[in-house]
């Protein structure tokens, strides 16, 4: 099936917007004429770049309020469409969206404006030309694909078919159970937006709030499957209404659509098989069982603090890379992870990280099926595979590039002995057992406009679920947590986006220029066992002020006892009132905001403690840099 997408839903100029379009993979694009009047060069102009890019023009768009108006209006209307022909013969666009009328002056009457869309298709067949019914969810006598299609039945003119939008239709809650007694050669084309569910009027929704499918809560699936049963084969094609979206990179929202529509396709093979036939290689989404390795960047140099901090946290060196000036910190006497790694080469990409952002933890290793096929996947999709010059003895550990400029590393079975083949023993140290169990979850820190970009990465890569939003309450503003969690529940991971940079997240990503990985919690399985042997080690913890433990009192009516024991070791608690608690250590936050974080879970408490991170969050900001911190 060919994707296609509007030059509306990107940024940048005519120009920038088809070489965006083309370099994501689409074959089709709809020229908006707003795009086409904006820009200085003629239509022939325009058609030679689309051709250029080896794309072809899958419509032009939109012709507003033409049917059922009075003469002399209606003839004028005619008139109108008569020279948007013209244009389109001289850009080489052979099908015209006519969006349903909100003139007020316009009549209703299915007859009537079959009628019109009668004449029309003649004049466009005249031309060999084309014209395409869409049901504006605001219309005025036509707001619902039903009724567009009734027009279209009674035109009965070969010339004359119905476009879909997926967003008229799901804004509107149209039963899209309708769509399968619909003829598919009688729909020109289908468009497809997502859109997050907000209570507000639909034409603002609409213009502002649509995205990628995928990236909102509308039932596309559902919509498509419709779509399927009726023998359409057209293009799917884009139609993004998004503030954000063209303000951002034309390139990188257009490699989101691209992937959109694959992953779309893809989760649609078992109900549309012949969709297959026209995806790239594309192994099913991949599940992941854990996170097997964070890699910090850390030049020798600057190490030591790096190596101070993980001290703190009970980990000892644990084994020395063959070859390079790499090594691998464990829990003493554990024989699996968590491993986090220290690379202090000089050369290569975690070098170009350290000089970029400074310590950093710029990889994360996660534990797959099929490193491989993980690989082919995300390439599929749109994602940069990533390879570096390896060393003699060195596995080749497929990857690709992620956040923040950063790499996903993939192990599986095949690579799970890299820490022996890579790697020399150290001497086991002289401290107590170990203290932390794994990985709870990766919090990765991103300015807010990029959290759908990076949503549907794993969303789209992965078998991971997004749990809803939910809003971080930083005194400076308004911090947006998207949790992505593994169907196994091996992965946890944290997408927090900062809409400025006062916050304690803009914070660090103006100080880590852009990193990703703020924060990384590890799990114990007795927290007060953890936080007494952690204070041993040296650890530095977040103090918590009585007045949030005097609230935790009021919540939840916790024992005296224990309540003075959260309070004394600076443990925030959370229950989730069936049964399940958790139990939150955080450090002290270093400079640029990075900070490590120690939790328990008990009774299958799910969440993050999201009604602790005000608190947190004031308190980490009173100890972070005073002076570089705007006072609140
Ligand atoms: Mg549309
Ligand atoms: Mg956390």
């Amino acid at each position: 099936m060919k994707t296609s997408i509007a030059t509306v839903s990107i940024g940048g100029d005519l120009r920038e917007k088809l070489a965006a379009i083309a370099a994501a993979g689409f074959d089709g694009v709809e020229i908006f004429e707003t795009d086409f009047l904006a820009f200085d060069g003629s239509p022939r102009d325009v058609r030679r770049m689309i051709a250029d890019h080896g794309l072809t023009t899958t419509l032009f768009q939109p012709f507003r309020d033409f049917e059922g108006l009075p003469e002399p209006q209606r003839a004028r209307a005619f008139e109108r469409a008569e020279r948007k022909f013209d244009l389109m013969g001289e850009l080489g666009a052979e099908l015209m969206l006519v969006c349903s009328s909100v003139l007020p002056a316009a009549l209703g009457g299915i007859d009537r404006l079959a009628a019109d869309f009668h004449a029309l298709g003649e004049r466009a067949a005249a031309r060999g030309l084309r014209v395409g019914f869409e049901a504006l969810a605001w219309g005025r006598h036509i707001n619902d694909h039903r009724d567009a299609w009734e027009v279209v039945r009674r035109a009965d003119h070969a010339h004359v078919g119905l476009i879909l939008d997926s967003f008229h239709t799901l804004s509107r809650g149209i039963e899209v159970e309708s769509i399968r007694a619909i003829p598919g050669d009688r729909i020109f084309i289908v468009q497809l937006a997502d859109a997050p569910l907000l209570d507000m009027d639909v034409l603002q929704w609409s213009r502002h709030f649509r995205c990628m499918p995928g990236q909102g809560d509308l039932p596309i699936a559902d919509f498509m499957r419709a779509v399927m049963a009726t023998g359409y084969s057209g293009p799917l094609s884009l139609e993004i209404f998004n503030d954000q979206f063209r303000g951002g990179s034309p390139g990188s929202i257009a490699v989101d659509g691209h992937r959109s529509l694959v992953n779309l396709m893809d989760g649609l093979r078992e109900t549309a098989p012949e969709l297959a036939a026209s995806l790239p290689d594309l192994p099913p989404r991949i599940g992941v069982q854990g996170v097997e390795f964070i890699e910090f960047a850390a030049s020798a140099a600057e190490r030591g603090e790096l190596e101070a901090q993980f001290a703190a946290l009970g980990f000892a060196p644990h084994a020395r890379h063959r070859s390079k000036d790499v090594v691998v910190w464990r829990q003493p006497g554990a024989s699996s992870g968590p491993n986090l790694v220290i690379n202090s080469e000089e050369e290569g990409l975690a070098h170009s990280a350290y000089l970029t952002h400074g310590t950093n933890a710029y990889a994360i290793g996660l534990r797959v099926e099929d490193a491989a096929a993980t690989v082919r996947r995300a390439r599929a999709l749109g994602a940069e595979v990533f390879e570096q010059r390896r060393g003699p003895g060195e596995l080749a550990i497929p990857a690709i590039r992620g956040m923040g400029g950063g790499v996903l590393y993939f192990i599986d079975g095949t690579l799970a002995d890299v820490w022996e083949v890579e790697f020399a023993s150290l001497p086991a140290p002289t401290m107590p057992a170990g203290i932390l169990t794994g990985i709870d979850h990766i919090a990765q820190t991103m300015n807010y406009e990029e959290m759908l970009t990076w949503a549907l990465f794993y969303t789209s890569i992965f078998r991971v679920r997004k749990l809803p939003m939910v809003d971080v309450v930083d005194p400076a503003g308004l911090v947006r947590s998207q949790v992505i969690e593994s169907e196994e529940e091996g992965v946890r991971l944290t997408l927090n986006g900062s809409d400025n940079h006062r916050t304690l997240a803009g914070h660090f990503i103006t100080e880590s220029f852009g990193s990703s990985v703020q924060h990384i919690a590890f799990t114990c399985t007795d927290i007060f066992a953890a936080s007494e042997a952690m204070t041993a080690c040296g650890f530095v913890r977040l103090g918590i002020p009585a007045n949030y433990y005097d609230d935790l009192e009021a919540r939840f009516g916790l024992e005296p006892a224990l309540l003075e024991r959260l309070s004394a070791a600076n443990i925030l608690y959370d229950s989730d009132g069936a049964g399940g608690e958790f139990f939150q250590i955080y450090s002290a936050a270093m400079p640029d905001g990075r900070f490590f974080e120690v939790v328990e879970r008990r009774g299958g408490y799910a969440g993050y403690g999201a009604a602790n991170a005000v608190f947190r969050i004031a308190a980490q900001k009173r100890q972070v840099r005073p002076a570089a911190m705007p006072r609140l």
